[in-house]
C-alpha cells in the first residue's frame, strides 16, 4: 500500500516536472518570436510621454524622441542612445533585457538613456567618460532617473551610424 503509494507520488512529481519544463520552454520561446506585450509597450509609451514632458517643463525641449526596442542589440547592452550624421537621435532599448526586470528597463535604462538624447539635442557630443558627463549626470537626474551613476561600464552612446539596430 505505502509502495503504491510512493509510486503513485512520483509519478505525479514526474508528470508535473515535465509541465512545468514544457510551460517554461513555451514562455521563453513566445518571449524570442512575439513583441513585448501590451502592458509593458503601454508603460513604456506612459514613461516617454513622461520624459518628454519633463524635457519640456525643465529644459524647454520639444523634440521627441523616438525609442525603439530592438533585439539586436548586444546582450550587454540594456540600451543605448544614437546620434547620427545627419542628426537624427534615436534610443534604442534591448528586448532581451526586457525578459529579466521590466522595472530596470522602464525607471532606470529609459531615463538614462533619455539624458543622453537631450545631451544631441544640446549639442554636447562629449565623449568624457563614456558620454556620463557631470552635465549628462545632471540631466538624468531632472529626468527622474533611479541611478544616475556617471561610472558606469558601458559604451552605451553611438554615434556617426544610422539604422545601426
Ligand atoms: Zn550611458
Amino acid at each position: 500500500m505505502f509502495l503504491k503509494r510512493l509510486k503513485l507520488f512520483f509519478t505525479a512529481v514526474t508528470v508535473l516536472g515535465t509541465i512545468f519544463l514544457i510551460y517554461s520552454i513555451y514562455n521563453t520561446h513566445k518571449f524570442k518570436t512575439s513583441d513585448l506585450d501590451e502592458k509593458t509597450k503601454n508603460r513604456i509609451n506612459q514613461k516617454t510621454i513622461y520624459l518628454q514632458s519633463l524635457a519640456y517643463r525643465k529644459f524647454a525641449v520639444k523634440r521627441k524622441i523616438p525609442i525603439k526596442i530592438s533585439n539586436k542589440l548586444p546582450s550587454n547592452l540594456f540600451g543605448a542612445a544614437t546620434f547620427s550624421q545627419t542628426g537624427e537621435i534615436v534610443i534604442y532599448l534591448n528586448k532581451k533585457r526586457f525578459k529579466e526586470s521590466v522595472d530596470y528597463m522602464i525607471e532606470d535604462v529609459l531615463p538614462h538613456e533619455y539624458a543622453h538624447a537631450l545631451m544631441f539635442v544640446f549639442g554636447d557630443v562629449s565623449k568624457e567618460n563614456g558620454g556620463h558627463s557631470k552635465k549628462w549626470q545632471n540631466i538624468c537626474k531632472a529626468l527622474e532617473g533611479k541611478r544616475c551613476n556617471r561610472f558606469v561600464n558601458h559604451n552605451d552612446v553611438i554615434f556617426d551610424k544610422t539604422n545601426l539596430f
